[in-house]
């Protein structure tokens, strides 16, 4: 067994000063019913816990440690900036170039506002739509995450269903009155849903790969048929890219499968690490915003230039390197191989879903196409296979609704001990 003395000893302290000892309730390790871990540090793939165990890293901080943690040139940017001031209450030339990258990759982006959160940015994109459209009524759909938002945390994926909070408590009904949720992957029902809310409906809000509610892939020709749908009824689309984005490919979700939303949101990696969001898209919705329009949205540390000199070195990296893509997908679908192999050969009911550097894993007998196929997963099951991976030295999400990162730095020698793993649990569960 690994030793976490100082992890436990420090669950104990943080509960007196903080809530539940964590900042964001999927670190609580309440959804696995396991120890949490504290973490000291962190470096490539590699995440060390505060007793000095060292653990090959699937969260990767949601995704957004693409290039692997403590990546030097990035490093080495944020310090400089630092040392320049690290926030000045002035605007600054690195969110121009910051900016200017993002829309070299996105065909469907004229102008950008950088926030410190992806909750930001989506919050701002909603109210934007409604700005546009003069309507209040949003559909989004069953388990995808838009943040903490209240007009958008219903059904909201993850954190709401490991800890089983519908809706959450606290947020006014008048705030979810206005917010349809509904199942992804389903044409015909979108097709009714937009039908019987046209006369209020001011967007659509969707992950054009949900992530949030383990990975889900959106069924061949739904994300062109969303954005037909919302074109010929003029509601406002919305990507929520904050995982996607930089991710599935440089021009995110959106370039992979060939659709172009109205507005995008972004976080994550775009910030190579630091706070960040962006709201982004066509200059006549995103023009409304103050200082130009009258849609206010402000920000102390937004545009922040440690986070803002982070991502463009984060950014650059990611363009210069024609080739991280396409690797990261070879890596990610041979580890997922064996992972199905290996469950297959000990008769372990699993579903894998993945795409480019990002997957999860199932235990069910069924495929997963929506938030409805995953209510019935082996959630005890998973908790097993979480607990036991750690100690063999790999963290995984802990949560069977996360999905599991890869960065640059998962060498094939990590992958392979992260399969022996896979393969050790399998076969002692057999
Ligand atoms: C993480 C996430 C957000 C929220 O971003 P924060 O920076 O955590 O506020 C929004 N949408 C999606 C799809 C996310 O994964």
């Amino acid at each position: 067994m690994i030793a976490l003395k100082h992890s436990n000893r420090l669950l104990k302290r943080g509960a007196q000063s903080l809530i539940g000892s964590v900042n964001s309730p999927v670190r609580s390790f309440k959804a696995v019913n396991t120890d949490m871990l504290f973490a000291q540090k962190a470096y490539g793939p590699f995440i060390c816990d505060i007793d000095g165990n060292k653990y090959i890293d699937y969260i990767m901080s949601w995704g957004a440690a693409i290039l692997g943690h403590a990546f030097k040139p990035v490093v080495d940017e944020a310090i400089l900036a630092v040392k320049n001031g690290s926030s000045f209450g002035l605007a600054t030339e690195q969110e121009i170039q910051l900016a200017e990258i993002i829309k070299r990759n996105y065909s469907s982006i004229d102008k950008i506002r950088f926030t410190a959160s992806g909750t930001e940015a989506c919050m701002t994109a909603v109210r934007l739509a409604r700005a546009f459209t003069g309507k209040t009524k949003i559909i989004k759909f069953d388990g995808c995450y838009h943040g903490h938002f209240d007009s958008l945390l219903v059904k909201s994926g993850s954190g709401n269903l490991t800890l089983g909070i519908p809706s959450g408590e606290g947020i006014l009904p008048a705030y979810s009155r206005d917010t349809v949720s509904i199942s992804f992957n389903d044409i015909e029902l979108f097709k009714k849903a937009v039908e019987v809310n046209k006369k209020d409906l001011a967007c659509v809000i969707v992950e054009p790969v949900p992530c949030n509610t383990g990975v889900i892939l959106p069924q061949t020709g739904f994300l062109k048929a969303l954005a037909k749908i919302c074109k010929d009824n003029q509601v406002v689309l919305i990507f929520d890219e904050v995982v996607t984005g930089f991710r599935l490919s440089l021009k995110g979700a959106q370039g992979l499968f060939g659709v172009k939303p109205d507005l995008t949101c972004f976080g994550k990696i775009i910030g190579g690490g630091f706070p960040i969001g962006a709201v982004a898209g066509r200059k006549e919705i995103m023009d409304l915003l103050a200082p130009v329009g009258g849609v206010y949205q402000a920000g102390t540390f937004s545009g922040n230039p440690v986070s803002i000199s982070a991502g463009i070195k984060a950014l650059e990296c990611l363009e210069k390197n024609k080739k991280i893509y396409i690797d990261l997908e070879q890596k990610t679908a041979a580890l997922v191989s064996v992972i199905k192999h290996e469950a297959e050969a000990n008769g372990i009911k699993v579903t894998i879903n993945t795409i480019g550097s990002v997957f999860s894993i199932f235990f069910t007998d069924h495929e997963v196409r929506s938030y409805a196929d995953t209510l019935d997963v082996d959630k005890a099951f998973y908790a097993d296979f979480f607990a036991q991976l750690c100690q063999e030295g790999v963290l995984f999400p802990p949560s069977a609704f996360e999905a599991c990162f890869l960065s640059q730095a998962h060498s094939d020698a990590v992958i392979g001990q992260t399969a022996k793993a896979v393969k050790k649990i399998f076969r002692m569960r057999r």
